[in-house]
C-alpha cells in the first residue's frame, strides 16, 4: 500500500486526500458499534480527516465520530458543519461549542458553513474569524457554493482565509468541471468531494465493470480512483462495511490511465456548458 496522498490547503497544511464521512451514522443504536469500528479502521488506514455535520443524525454522527476518534485525536483532522441557520455571530457559536462538546475535544480543525443561507456571508466569516481567535476552530470554509458563491466570499472582508469548498463530486456529477473546479484550482482552493461514489450507487453501474476488470478492483474503486485523480481533491467516502473502507483506500493507489479516463468520459461526458451546482 502507497503512503497516504496529501493535498495543500491554503494555509499551507496539508490534509490526506482521502478521508471518511459521516452522513447516517448514529441514526441506529444496533449499527453504532460497526460504524465506530469502520471508522477507527479508516484511521488506521491513514484516512485521519473525518467529516462530519451537526445536521448528521442531529449530532448523533459527531458523537460517533468521539467514539472513533477516541484517545486519537491528535491523529484526525476534524472537519464539522454548521448549519446555515446558525451561521450567526452568537448562534455559530453556540453550535460550535455544542458539536465540540459531542465531538470530545476543544477544537475543531475545520468548520464549514453547510450550504449558503439567509445570514449575510459577512456575518458568517467574522464569527468563523472569531472562533478561529478563541482558539475553538483551526480553520473554516464553506460547502456547495457555486463559483459566483465563491467570488462573493471573496470580496467578503476576511473570505480569503476560506480553505476549502465541499460540494458533490462524482462521475455522475461533473458539472462544477465547467468553471468551479478550473477557478478553485487557479486560487489553490482545494475541493472536497462528497458522495463520491454517489451514495453507493456508482457501483451498480455496468459501464465502469470493463475499467474495473481491467484493474482486477470494484466498479466502486474505479469511480473513487477517478474523484481521487485530480490534485486539489479531498475524497470523503462514508463506509460502514469494513471491506468497504479497506477498498477505498486500496481505490489511492489505482492509476487510471488515459483509455481508461476517455472510456470513462464515453460513459459520463464532462460539461460542454454551465450547470447550475448540484447538490444532494
Ligand atoms: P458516498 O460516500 O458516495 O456513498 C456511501 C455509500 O456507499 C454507503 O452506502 C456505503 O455503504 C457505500 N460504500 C462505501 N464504500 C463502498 C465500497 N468500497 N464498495 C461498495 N459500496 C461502498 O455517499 P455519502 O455518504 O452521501 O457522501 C460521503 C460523505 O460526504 C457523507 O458521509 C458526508 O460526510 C459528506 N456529505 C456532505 C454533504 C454536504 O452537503 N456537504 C452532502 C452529502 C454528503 P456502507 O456504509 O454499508 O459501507
Amino acid at each position: 500500500m502507497a503512503d497516504m496522498r496529501m493535498v495543500d490547503l491554503p494555509s499551507g497544511e496539508q490534509v490526506p486526500a482521502l478521508g471518511q464521512g459521516t452522513w447516517h451514522m448514529g441514526e441506529n443504536q444496533r449499527r453504532r458499534a460497526d460504524e465506530v469500528a469502520a471508522l477507527k479502521l479508516g484511521i488506521d488506514l491513514g484516512m485521519t480527516l473525518i467529516d462530519t455535520a451537526e445536521m448528521y443524525a442531529s449530532g448523533g454522527a459527531e458523537e460517533v465520530t468521539r467514539a472513533a476518534i477516541a484517545g486519537r485525536r491528535k491523529e484526525v483532522f476534524l472537519v464539522s458543519k454548521v448549519l446555515p441557520s446558525n451561521a450567526s455571530r452568537a448562534g455559530m457559536i453556540r453550535s460550535c461549542e455544542a458539536s465540540l462538546r459531542r465531538l470530545g475535544t476543544d477544537r475543531m480543525d475545520l468548520y464549514l458553513l453547510h450550504w449558503r443561507g439567509g445570514i449575510p456571508l459577512a456575518e458568517t466569516v467574522a464569527a468563523f474569524e472569531e472562533l478561529k481567535r478563541a482558539g475553538k476552530i483551526r480553520h473554516w470554509g464553506v460547502s456547495n457554493f457555486d463559483t459566483n458563491d465563491m467570488e462573493e466570499l471573496l470580496r467578503v472582508g476576511g473570505g480569503a482565509a476560506v480553505q476549502t469548498n465541499q460540494i458533490l463530486y462524482n462521475l455522475s456529477s461533473r458539472g462544477i468541471e465547467y468553471d468551479l473546479v478550473p477557478w478553485s484550482n487557479e486560487r489553490g482552493i482545494p475541493l472536497m468531494a462528497y458522495s463520491p461514489i454517489n451514495q453507493g450507487s456508482l457501483g451498480r453501474e455496468r459501464s465502469l465493470q470493463a475499467v474495473a476488470e481491467r484493474h482486477g478492483v470494484t466498479t466502486t474503486q474505479i469511480a473513487l480512483a477517478w474523484v481521487l485523480r485530480q490534485k486539489g481533491v479531498i475524497a470523503i467516502p462514508k463506509a460502514v462495511e469494513p471491506d468497504h473502507v479497506r477498498e477505498n483506500r486500496a481505490a489511492l493507489d489505482i492509476e487510471l490511465d488515459e483509455a481508461d479516463l476517455a472510456e470513462l468520459d464515453r460513459a459520463f461526458p464532462p460539461p460542454r456548458r454551465k450547470e447550475p451546482l448540484a447538490m444532494i
